[in-house]
């Protein structure tokens, strides 16, 4: 392709925390939000887009944060075609070094007719079409007097008449947007229609020279990654996703897919990105944790199984020569191999150093609450891994303030007997205790707590991994619970699994206050 220079860049853009989170079924506090950011900074993504500032206090809160602390990346934040959002954006974004509005409207007829139903948007499907062109133009002004980077987003581009997109497409970049965005919001298209869309906008609309084409796919039928890298084959310059691909219903792109794809077949597009791919398995585990949605053993590029080789042959010819059936080496995405060991003899300074690696930054009260911890759990299981550190620091350093707290805890069961549970909670200060019988162990506590707290939480969904290996492990539990339309995950980690589910319990009805 003579149109395109062997090196060049695709700039990386990553929606985690406002894709990704909007879909996870739990929000984030705003201070997991900034420890993320602050992971992907180091990952060295070219564009981070924090938030939807007008969808909530919190959200704009968490932007405004990111904003003012992040420094490497363009912090973007979302709004849709309307004015007081994109204020909003404008008041979120103040303080940010390089700050990128990313404002847009639907382009399909579907969102079209659908969204864009009243009488005030136009009377028939083409003069609606003309009058959601003026409100594009009128919000890439606005956003434009607010920050000189204006991201378009063409929402339903995949489905979207072609002629429409390219004359929406030539009116924003003339108002004055830098990137415009090509949404395959429904995850309906494939690979060689999304390459064939994008190619068509490189050939049809004519300014297109003074922006950035955008991808930003999602996995309905299992082919962001497939159609992202279709798009840039075909001349979009940057790629939008999230980390281990988490977003609305099956989705978005997973970038470190992407990445890796550009990086591993660079023979093949001859383009690069100016990630720091050895963050990834850190970032992926980070993303995990933060939203209780484990890593299946099995994902391309960060699994844990990603590099195993496991039958006879392979084994044998990747003993001879490792290129026989290995693409990508792990420690190019940041499997280290040997695994950090902390023990009852490691120092404060030495647990405060593996924390930071591992992205978590504590101010000195909170690293004595962690050492204390630690040192309980190194007397337990003697040798303490990486993982295990998470797991306390979610377990120890919860979100949000705990009214509600776990002091006593007993629980009996067995092949033969009655599961019974005596809880004893301290409650906004006051001390409470009550049992229960049920199902199993757990039941018990349950229906312990619940009766003490009168709590009307709904329990969607209980799930319990063992940190690491072995059964002298510290097992973890997450629960997601709900009451109305309010969903959270409450989290807890011990070496005693009941413990681990009552904490957890605990943790989640204190994120429902
Ligand atoms: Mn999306």
């Amino acid at each position: 392709d003579a149109g395109m220079k062997a090196t060049a860049k695709i700039a990386v853009f990553d929606t985690t925390l406002r894709d990704g989170e909007q879909a996870a079924g739990t929000r984030l506090g705003s201070r997991d939000k900034i420890r993320l950011a602050r992971q992907l900074a180091r990952l060295k993504v070219d564009i981070i887009e924090a938030g939807f500032p007008a969808s909530s206090p919190d959200d704009f809160d968490a932007v405004r944060k990111i904003a003012q602390e992040i420094k490497g990346p363009t912090i973007c934040a979302l709004s849709r075609a309307v004015a007081a959002d994109i204020e909003s954006c404008g008041k979120a974004l103040a303080k940010a070094a390089r700050p990128r509005i990313h404002t847009g409207i639907g382009v399909s007829d579907i969102h079209i007719m659908g969204k864009f139903r009243d009488e005030r948007y136009g009377k028939t499907l083409e003069g609606k079409k003309a009058k959601l062109v003026a409100l594009a133009v009128d919000a890439v002004k606005r956003a434009r007097n607010c920050v000189g980077d204006v991201q378009f987003y063409a929402e339903d581009a995949g489905r979207a008449a072609p002629l429409y997109l390219f004359e929406m497409l030539e009116a924003v970049i003339d108002a004055g947007a830098t990137v415009v965005n090509i949404p395959d919001t429904t995850g309906y298209t494939v690979p060689e229609q999304y390459g064939e869309l994008i190619r068509g906008i490189r050939d049809n609309v004519p300014n297109i020279a003074r922006a950035t084409i955008s991808v930003h796919c999602h996995d309905d039928l299992g082919l962001a990654v497939a159609n992202s890298l279709a798009g840039i084959r075909n001349g979009a310059r940057q790629v939008e996703g999230t980390i281990n691909g988490i977003g609305e219903r099956a989705g978005n792109a997973a970038l470190e897919e992407i990445v890796m794809g550009i990086r591993t077949r660079a023979d093949y597009y001859g383009l690069s990105t100016g990630v720091e791919p050895r963050e990834f398995f850190r970032t992926s585990r980070m993303v995990a944790d933060m939203l209780g949605m484990p890593v299946p053993a099995n994902k391309a590029v960060v699994g844990l199984n990603a590099f195993a080789h496991s039958s006879g042959i392979h084994v044998d010819g990747f003993l001879k020569d490792r290129q026989t059936y290995e693409i990508m080496r792990p420690a190019d995405v940041g499997f280290t191999g040997s695994r950090v060991v902390l023990t009852a003899r490691t120092g404060r300074a030495g647990l405060r150093s593996r924390l930071e690696k591992l992205g978590y930054e504590l101010s000195k009260q909170e690293l004595d609450t962690m050492y204390q911890r630690f040192l309980a759990v190194a007397d337990k299981k003697q040798e303490v891994l990486d993982e295990d550190l998470v797991a306390l620091v979610h377990d120890e350093l919860p979100p949000v303030e705990q009214n509600l707290k776990l002091e006593y805890l007993h629980s009996y069961s067995g092949t033969t007997a009655i599961p019974t549970a005596t809880v004893r909670l301290l409650v906004n200060g006051k001390t409470k205790e009550g049992a229960s019988i049920g199902d199993g162990p757990v039941d018990a506590v349950y229906k312990a707590i619940a009766k003490l707290t009168a709590t009307h939480a709904k329990l969607l969904r209980y799930d319990i991994r063992a940190v690491t290996e072995g059964t002298e492990a510290m097992g973890e539990v997450t629960v997601h619970l709900e009451i109305g339309n309010r969903r959270v995950m409450g989290r807890g980690a011990s070496t005693d699994i009941i413990e681990a589910s009552a904490k957890a319990y605990v943790d989640g009805l204190n994120r429902l206050v």
